[in-house]
């Protein structure tokens, strides 16, 4: 199942296009993309009994700056630092023997395409995948973990780099939660869609440039391994939203750095899921994302 927020409506994108869900199930399920999760299991219960008699109520072709994040509001975001070896060691730190983890905090969440302003400072680009959870839960052992998530997601982990390193100690999470720093999209992707879910392609562009490409198999610590992890210490709530990581080829890690600038559009993908498209903008002549 490939799940749309059209508007802030929940939506169901089929081969003859979109099934509104507060329409199609005459108000059974709310149509909040975000409430959705609530009901998880009962809701992919209910698509898969009827989704044979459910009449596409628009063709699907749509401007995908309509698109919200599939999980707008999420009670928790969790990222993950330095989750492959390759960028690990652009960095220049030792590859992790646990997962790193921070937060980037849920108002920066935007939708798959959109307009960026630029916050003074030096503005990074981290493709990621995008998990979002489903049933959840505490003390989830790795080998029941993929159940616990709801689908997949292409996340960009927006980064301004000059805050997130000077001081003491690192400022992770609020130099990663400027404005528009969290976009997710274009969809939310459920695991049978996919061949694989543990090696999928990502990468992103910027003006057309290739500057990341890897594959999910890469990951120093799987999705399993991190949802398990994760709900070892905290329970993992319905909608909630975990960036994964990034391969290498940031900006910072570059000689010299790369960072973003006013005008430059990044695209970053993973592949079965879709693409975001950010635009960057000075903050004086930025529109709202
Ligand atoms: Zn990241």
């Amino acid at each position: 199942m490939r799940l749309l927020n059209l508007d802030g409506r929940l939506q169901v994108s089929t081969p003859s296009g979109l099934v509104d869900v507060a329409a199609a199930s005459r108000g059974h399920f709310s149509g909040s993309p975000q409430e959705v999760y609530d009901r998880w299991e009962e809701f992919v219960a209910w698509y898969e009994k009827n989704k044979s008699v459910l009449a596409p109520t628009d063709t699907g072709d749509i401007d995908p700056a309509r698109l919200g994040a599939p999980s707008p509001r999420p009670l928790q975001v969790f990222a993950v630092g330095l989750n492959y070896a390759d960028h690990a060691a652009e960095s220049g730190v030792a590859r992790p023997e646990a997962p790193v983890i921070f937060t980037k905090f849920a108002s920066a969440i935007s939708g798959p395409v959109t307009t960026v302003p630029l916050p003074a400072g030096s503005v990074d680009w981290e493709v990621e995948l995008v998990v979002v959870i489903g049933r959840g839960g505490r003390d989830i052992p790795t080998s029941d973990a993929w159940n616990a998530v709801a689908g997949l997601s292409v996340g960009q982990d927006l980064s301004e780099r000059r805050r997130q390193m000077s001081g003491p100690l690192p400022q992770f999470s609020l130099a990663k939660s400027h404005r528009g720093f969290a976009p997710i999209g274009p969809a939310l992707v459920t695991i049978d869609e996919l061949d694989d879910p543990d090696d999928l392609e990502l990468g992103a562009t910027i003006n057309g440039e290739v500057v990341q490409r890897g594959r999910t198999s890469q990951m120093i610590f799987s999705v399993p391994e991190l949802v398990s992890h994760l709900s070892e210490t905290v329970e993992l709530c319905p909608g909630d939203v975990l960036f994964t990581g990034t391969p290498a080829g940031v900006g910072v890690g570059r000689t010299p750095p790369r960072f973003l600038g006013s005008g430059d559009v990044l695209r970053s993908y993973v592949d079965g899921i879709g693409e975001l498209v950010q635009t960057f903008t000075s903050s004086d002549q930025a529109r709202p994302v």
